[in-house]
């Protein structure tokens, strides 16, 4: 009997070791994986911002030759897709679609398409037909300056999303109005991210993080040995603060701020962010910072709920519960619950 416990006591203090060098091997195994993994980083600018790419993999030249890429991609998207370049794709649609219908490759018709389901979804909040709003306001050249009414009515004829025309079938794209402007400088960056990141993907790269600007960050997997890309969100008083902070991993997070863009008159600030429903800036949001599953959605929503504001966000969240939204105002900054009750 006595043989037998003793027996028993070695058993166990044999599989507790057996364990414990296992743990400790796998650990070992882990942590020198972990320092393996190279780290790539690069930067270029696009779209009127800088665009930083970071990158975790076992071969750092295949990791440059795929964000070499993925960042050819996204510059070409900007100068398609720019509606300060006089020769881009997205300029010439803007001089013929109020006289002809013109033809659009597949991804500009799709990211149209997208566009105007958000402006249905949102109540017109979010709105891409808002360039002669932005121009009215002098944000396009200059840095902001108030229209006068007969130029503000003029800009406001001239915008809308109902007068945008999409056909699918014919996959072309016109506008009802004569002076119409698309802009896409509330839905661009997260679209070329979302597609930059499908490019890395294909790559075999699976662990990234891509940021433009401050505008929209994009998670791929995590950086290894952690669960997720921390990400902090400013506080748009005091920029050196931060006023939250949250963990991404196949995820994205976008901000909306009047501080990226404004002017001052009066003793207001005017934004560059239109309420397409009045013409004027939208007042009362300093930022918005939208995480959803992807860059397209996060940029346009963060742009989306900037315009409705806090009562307006939380009536959208009842029916799109999948995105967070982080809201700041002049009472504060606060993560804005799906299920909260709605001032009618
Ligand atoms: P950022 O450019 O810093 O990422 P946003 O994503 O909020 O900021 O986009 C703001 C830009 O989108 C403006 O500079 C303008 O070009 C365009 N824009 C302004 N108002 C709207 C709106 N209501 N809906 C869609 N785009 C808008
Ligand atoms: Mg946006």
């Amino acid at each position: 009997m006595k043989q037998v416990v003793h027996h028993r006591g070695t058993e166990h203090t044999e599989k507790t070791l057996v364990a414990f060098l296992c743990v400790l091997c796998v650990s070992v195994v882990f942590s020198v994986w972990v320092q393996a993994q190279a780290r790539y980083e690069q930067t270029r600018a696009a779209m009127g911002t800088e665009f930083t790419i970071v990158a975790y993999g076992d071969d750092e030249a295949r990791l440059e030759s795929a964000v070499n890429r993925a960042f050819d991609l996204i510059q070409q998207l900007g100068r398609r897709w720019s509606n300060r370049l006089p020769q881009s794709e997205l300029s010439d649609v803007n001089r013929r679609a109020a006289r002809e219908a013109v033809s659009v490759p597949d991804d500009l018709l799709e990211l149209l398409e997208t566009s105007l389901r958000y402006s249905r979804q949102t109540g017109g909040a979010f709105d891409i037909t808002v360039g002669p709003l932005v121009a009215a306001w002098g944000f396009v050249q200059g840095t902001g300056r108030i229209p006068g009414p007969p130029e503000l009515a003029e800009a406001r004829a001239r915008s809308g999303w109902r007068k945008l025309r999409l056909d699918p079938a014919a996959r072309t794209v016109s506008f009802a109005t004569p002076g119409m402007q698309l802009d896409l400088g509330g839905i661009g960056k997260g679209y070329a991210l979302d597609r930059a990141g499908s490019l890395l993907l294909q790559s075999d790269v699976t662990r990234a993080l891509l940021t433009a600007g401050a505008s929209s960050i994009l998670a791929l997997g995590p950086p290894p040995g952690a669960n997720g890309w921390s990400v902090e969100i400013r506080d748009p008083v005091d920029r050196e603060k931060s006023a939250a902070r949250w963990d991404l991993s196949g995820s994205s997070l976008s901000t909306s701020a009047n501080y990226e863009k404004f002017f001052r008159a009066g003793g207001r600030l005017y934004g560059h962010i239109m309420d397409p429903r009045t013409g004027y800036p939208a007042q009362g949001t300093l930022s918005v910072s939208v995480v959803a599953a992807t860059a397209t959605e996060s940029d346009a929503l963060s742009t989306a709920a900037f315009v409705m504001g806090k009562q307006g966000t939380l009536r959208y969240l009842q029916s799109h519960p999948g995105i967070r939204v982080f809201l700041c105002s002049e009472s504060g900054c606060e993560w804005l619950a799906a299920n909260a009750p709605t001032v009618p």
